[in-house]
């Protein structure tokens, strides 16, 4: 498929690099663009801008936030304005449920396509084509894009025909990662302060009850205090909690939990921890343990 990808960041550059690899005709643009020069040599062609990269039947957005998602979309040569009648626009940041109500609108009433489709795994998944994808949308839309989700994930999940239904899951399924990293927080300063060896206690808790993937992943980076570099920034963290609250709280959902974790983001992000790997959360327990 000709498509075009918008957003080289951490899981943007592998994502597009997949697309290559399963032999589709890809551009791409990155407001930075040393990232985008790193992909042409896999064989991408460099737009110099995104209404060049919207004259495509397809484009990919993976951008921080809805901020840069909104920066891309709206206003003179950005997508709504270049992209043509029946093109497809994949959404696959993590954005608000009410950003992804307006883009399904907009792209509708421009004869446009619209289909969320974020996503669960790391970088390292990103670059591996293991991504867990969420789509949602017009059901003949989201077949015509399960080619790409191939390229790029291990399996497509398909929430329902409103768009936004996917990004609903994906926030509240970053909401339950944030309270897995501050409960290993929480238990390794525990572990630490009594003198138990850490690595020795991941392997117990991953080799009994917590063997899913999340305990290992997190775990792993906990015990080894391995922040940098991030594979998920801290303040990206805060702000998916920070949607998944925006979105409870217009539906009148109390998830004092979340409340928490957000505050605890919050005060990592304070302290100038925004750049590293969200799970330096734990590194606020361990302080407030005094270690
Ligand atoms: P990242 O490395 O920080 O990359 C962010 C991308 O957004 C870059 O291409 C950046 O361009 C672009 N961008 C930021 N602000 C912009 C603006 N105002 N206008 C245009 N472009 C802008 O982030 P990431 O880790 O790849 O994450 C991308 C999305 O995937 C986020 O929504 C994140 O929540 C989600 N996600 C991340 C992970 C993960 O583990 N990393 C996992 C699942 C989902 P520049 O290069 O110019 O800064």
């Amino acid at each position: 498929m000709h498509v075009g990808f918008i957003g080289l960041g951490h899981m943007g550059s592998g994502m597009a690099h997949n697309l290559l690899r399963a032999g589709h005709d890809v551009i791409v643009y990155n407001r930075s663009h040393g990232k985008a020069e790193a992909l042409a040599s896999a064989g991408a062609r460099i737009a110099a801008d995104v209404a060049e990269v919207c004259r495509n039947e397809v484009v990919i957005t993976m951008l921080a936030d809805d901020e840069a998602v909104t920066a891309v979309t709206f206003g003179d040569r950005k997508m709504i304005a270049a992209l043509g009648k029946n093109a497809v626009h994949i959404s696959m940041s993590t954005i608000s449920v009410a950003l992804s109500d307006r883009l399904a609108e907009v792209h509708r009433q421009a004869g446009q396509v619209y289909v969320a489709a974020p996503v669960f795994g790391r970088p390292e998944a990103a670059a591996a084509a293991q991504l867990f994808i969420i789509a949602a949308g017009d059901a003949h839309a989201v077949q015509r894009c399960q080619p790409l989700f191939d390229a790029m994930g291990q399996k497509t999940f398909v929430a329902a025909a409103t768009p936004s239904a996917a990004n609903l899951v994906k926030l509240s399924g970053n909401f339950m990662l944030g309270a897995v990293i501050e409960s290993l927080g929480e238990a390794f300063a525990l572990i630490r302060k009594s003198g138990v060896d850490p690595h020795r206690y991941l392997e117990i808790l991953t080799g009994t009850l917590f063997s899913a993937p999340i305990y290992k992943t997190y775990g792993t980076l906990i015990a080894d205090e391995k922040y940098q570099p991030a594979g998920f920034k801290m303040s990206l963290g805060l702000k998916d909690i920070r949607l998944a609250l925006a979105v409870a709280d217009a539906h009148s959902v109390p998830m004092p939990l979340a409340s928490l974790v957000h505050d605890h983001f919050l005060a990592g992000v304070a302290r100038g921890h925004g750049d590293s790997d969200w799970c330096r959360l734990a590194e606020l327990s361990a302080r407030n343990a005094g270690l």
